[in-house]
C-alpha cells in the first residue's frame, strides 16, 4: 500500500523509479523503528541500576543503619552507579565510531605491545582461573588506529573469560592464514546457541541476561567490535557449540596486513 501512494505521487514515469523509491522509504522507516528501539533499550538498560540506586537511598534515608549495613549499602550503590557509568562510556565509544565516517589511519600498530596489553588484561581478569594460551606471530602487524583495535580484541578476550567457568581454557591466536591476518579466541566456556550467534552484535543482545549482568557486561561490546572492525576492512565470524565452546575469530585483508620483517628486507 505504501508503496503504491509514493511511487504514483512522485514518479509516475517507470516501474524502476518506484521501485527504487519505495525500497528508500522501506529502508527510512526502519532506520526509523531502529532508533525508536535504541532509545527505548537504552532507557531500560539505565532506569533498571537506577531503580535500585534510588530503592536503597530511600532505605538509607528512613533506616537508620548500623555501620556495616550502611557501608554494605554504599557499596551496592557504587556497584549500581558504576553499572551506568560503563554503559554510558560504551554509548558514547559507539556514538563516536558511527559519527566517524573516515577510513581509519594506515599507520602501523605495534601489535606487539596489543598482544601484551591483551595478556596482561587476562591474567588480571582471569586470575588463575583459566589457562589461558597464546599462539602469536610477533612479526605480523595491521594498519589502523592501535587503540581501536585494542578495544576491539580485548572485548572478544574478556567475553571469553566472561563466558567460560572457572577451571576451562583460552587460547588466542594471531597469525596469518591463507590471504588475511587472522586473530582467534577459542574458548571452553557455555557457548552460543546457532540461533542467538547472527543477533550478538545488536546493541543490548545478550544470549543471557543475568549472566551478562553478574559479570558487569553492557551488552554493547560485541557492538563495539563490530563497528570497529569494519571501519578496519575486517570481518567476525562466530563458531559456537552449546557447552562446549566458542570461537570469535577476525580476518583483516591482505592491503591491512603486514610482515613486519618483509617490509624491512624490501
Ligand atoms: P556483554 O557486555 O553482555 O558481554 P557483548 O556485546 O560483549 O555484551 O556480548 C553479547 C552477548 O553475547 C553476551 O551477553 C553473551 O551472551 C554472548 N557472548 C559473547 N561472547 C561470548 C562467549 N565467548 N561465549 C559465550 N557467549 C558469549
Amino acid at each position: 500500500k505504501r508503496q503504491n501512494v509514493l511511487s504514483v505521487q512522485v514518479f509516475p514515469y517507470g516501474e524502476n523509479r518506484k521501485l527504487v523509491l519505495s525500497q528508500d522509504i522501506t529502508e527510512l522507516e526502519r532506520t526509523d523503528s531502529m532508533r525508536r528501539d535504541f532509545v527505548a533499550n537504552v532507557s531500560h538498560e539505565l532506569k533498571t541500576p537506577l531503580t535500585v540506586l534510588s530503592g536503597f537511598l530511600e532505605t538509607m534515608r528512613e533506616l537508620p543503619l548500623a555501620e556495616d549495613e550502611r557501608a554494605r549499602y554504599l557499596e551496592l550503590m557504587e556497584q549500581q552507579a558504576s553499572r551506568m557509568r560503563h554503559i554510558v562510556d560504551d554509548l558514547l565509544v559507539l556514538a563516536k565510531l558511527e559519527g566517524d565516517n573516515k577510513p581509519p589511519s594506515d599507520q602501523l600498530i605495534d601489535m606487539g605491545s596489543v598482544v601484551r596489553h591483551l595478556r596482561e588484561d587476562a591474567a588480571t581478569l582471569s586470575g588463575e582461573r583459566h589457562r589461558i594460551t597464546f599462539d602469536v606471530d610477533e612479526t605480523l602487524t595491521v594498519k589502523g588506529v592501535e587503540t581501536e583495535i585494542l578495544s576491539a580484541l580485548g572485548n572478544l578476550v574478556i567475553n571469553a573469560i566472561r563466558y567460560t567457568p572457572d577451571g576451562g581454557a583460552i587460547h588466542i591466536h594471531w597469525r596469518i592464514v591463507g590471504a588475511n591476518a587472522v586473530f582467534s579466541v577459542t574458548d571452553s566456556g557455555f557457548g552460543i546457541p546457532a540461533a542467538d550467534i547472527p543477533r550478538l552484535t545488536e546493541r543490548f543482545y545478550r544470549v543471557d541476561r543475568s549472566r551478562s549482568r553478574d559479570t558487569g557486561g553492557t551488552g554493547l561490546g560485541l557492538a563495539i567490535v563490530k563497528h570497529v572492525l569494519q571501519r578496519h576492512d575486517a570481518v567476525l565470524d562466530v563458531k559456537s557449540e552449546e557447552g562446549r565452546g566458542s570461537t570469535f575469530t577476525v580476518r583483516f585483508p591482505q592491503q591491512r596486513s603486514i610482515r613486519q620483517q618483509a617490509t624491512h628486507a624490501a
